[in-house]
């Protein structure tokens, strides 16, 4: 084999080898049983053609690559913002592992979470005993200080009540009565991370709220969402509520659980919203969620508590800072200060520079329903137009609010709208009218490959390049890499398009 301590190949050059290349051939030809080649094609083509496109389009009982995660997903992640908070998943060890790897192949960081790792034996007769045994080790190995249950399919389908399997595991001395257990039911057969984010958010609230009596006070709750830019984005957000000096509690802060540095120790929690922060949130005048869709429970159940609340969509760009600093304002009656007024302003400058290799390009975006419509807020705002959005977890009320939201520019006009279709879905809707570029998640790379579309990652998950979420999107200083992120990408694709000497290479931004 070409592999050894003198010569260490990355896989990338080492399947390359002669070994493997005929090592692949022979397994192709021995055991794969393929079609010809031209058969191949042929279909590849064909399902690249309107006929195909009709036929994948009313395709109801299958998804297949839908642009979504499961509910559980967003459990932990949203519980991961809570200080020293561990996530307990009750059902099938896999699934756990699947949402550890998912968050720390994005955030390059450590994503604890444990599992009640429920087996055939527990499936039959539920899985009481595993909730025992679990957070009784769960607490004693890791000592959180609060720990949040949430579940997977497997649990859900046998029914298994994590209310009385809690309360019985409290009894029998798992941990002590006072020790917070917050749970949320978070069936992945419906609903997608961001229900999952809600449900958790709502289960932790509530087991702190319940216990209180609310006593009206001045500060602000913030929810951010699931958001895979959380990291930068939430620190964007408490320096804009720094500035204008409004208390606040952020509620789920992941700034720095997904970015601990290099010290040479390990810590399994860090920062977060203190349990102590969490239950005064009950007296807050107001919370303001940023992600309408993410938080539909959550702010129904603080506006019973008697708190003012507001959904904001993905407050990107020029217009969705506004949004957010005008929320913040009427909500806290704090002014917007001169500091945010200049930043506005060098944003508005910086998209008025590049107005020219903006305007007219057609965009197709897909993400959550939330991101979706931010993004498309600000590809108007620059004179681009977005095409054909698509959330595989939006529904009829996301449908309306993107085309309420298209109506309002002439750049929106024409672009049509997919609520519940996938990214199998979209391959087809873009073979038959394509968009200049793409906006999405890593996921997207096979459509760019396969359809020539060029890719632009600004949403989770970014797998396949590093440190993205480091940088923010929300804010008028999170618009400036929004931009630049999208312009790189025309310019890096103009630079593709004009590089024959004498034919293509017309003048580009490079002058003697
Ligand atoms: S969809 Fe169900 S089985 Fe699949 S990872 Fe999520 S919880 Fe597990």
């Amino acid at each position: 084999m070409p592999q050894s301590a003198e010569k260490v190949l990355d896989h990338k050059p080492l399947f390359q080898e002669p070994e493997y290349q005929e090592m692949f051939k022979a397994k192709k030809e021995q055991f794969e049983c393929p079609h010809p080649d031209d058969k191949v094609q042929q279909i590849a083509d064909w399902t690249k053609s309107w006929d195909y496109r009709e036929k994948n389009l009313a395709r109801e009982a299958l998804v297949v690559n839908p642009a979504k995660a499961c509910q559980p997903l967003g459990a932990v992640f949203a519980a991961a913002g809570f200080e020293e908070t561990l996530s307990f998943v009750h059902g099938s060890q896999g699934c756990v592992a699947y949402y550890r790897s998912h968050l720390a192949r994005h955030f390059k960081e450590a994503s604890s979470a444990v599992s009640s790792s429920m087996t055939e034996d527990a499936a039959v007769f539920g899985g009481m005993n595993n909730m025992i045994d679990g957070l009784a080790t769960a607490a004693s190995l890791y000592k959180p200080k609060m720990i949040a249950v949430s579940t997977t399919c497997m649990a859900e389908v046998i029914g298994d009540d994590l209310q009385a399997f809690i309360a019985n595991a409290k009894d029998k001395g798992s941990v002590d009565a006072e020790f917070p257990v917050p749970f949320a039911h978070t069936p992945a057969f419906v609903g997608s991370h961001t229900t999952g984010y809600d449900n958790m958010m709502k289960g932790i609230l509530t087991y702190f709220w319940n216990k209180g009596t609310r006593v009206a006070g001045e500060k602000l709750n913030v929810i951010p969402g699931f958001d895979g830019y959380a990291v930068a984005n939430n620190r964007e957000l408490k320096r804009m509520l720094g500035l204008m000096g409004v208390e606040y509690t952020l509620l789920s802060d992941v700034s720095d659980v997904y970015d601990m540095p290099a010290d040479g120790t390990f810590n399994m929690y860090a920062g977060g919203t203190t349990i102590e922060d969490t239950a005064a949130a009950l007296n807050a005048k107001a919370t303001l969620s940023l992600q309408q869709y993410c938080t539909e429970k959550t702010l129904e159940y603080a506006a019973e508590k008697g708190q003012a609340v507001k959904a904001l969509n993905y407050p990107m760009g020029v217009k969705g800072t506004d949004a957010f600093l005008m929320a913040v304002k009427e909500l806290t009656g704090k002014d917007v200060p001169d500091a945010l007024l200049l930043e506005r302003g060098r944003l508005v400058d910086a998209i008025a520079d590049s107005m020219n290799y903006l305007h007219g390009k057609k965009f197709a975006i897909y993400g959550d329903p939330d991101f979706t419509l931010g993004m498309a807020q600000f590809l108007l705002e620059v004179g681009a137009e977005p095409t054909h959005i698509l959330a595989t977890n939006g529904g009829k009320a996301w449908e309306k609010a993107v085309k309420e939201l298209l109506a309002s520019s002439p750049f929106g006009e024409g672009c049509q709208v997919w609520a519940g279709k996938d990214l199998w879905h979209l391959r087809s809707i873009l073979a038959t009218e394509p968009t200049d570029f793409l906006i999405g998640n890593s996921y997207g790379k096979y459509l760019e490959r396969d359809l020539g579309i060029p890719l632009i990652r600004l949403t989770f998950p970014i797998f396949d390049r590093h440190h993205h979420h480091r940088f923010p999107t929300f804010g008028y200083q999170g618009g400036l890499r929004v931009l630049v992120t999208i312009l790189d990408k025309i310019m890096d694709q103009l630079d593709v398009e004009t590089n024959i000497p004498g034919k293509t290479d017309i003048s580009f931004d490079l002058t003697r």
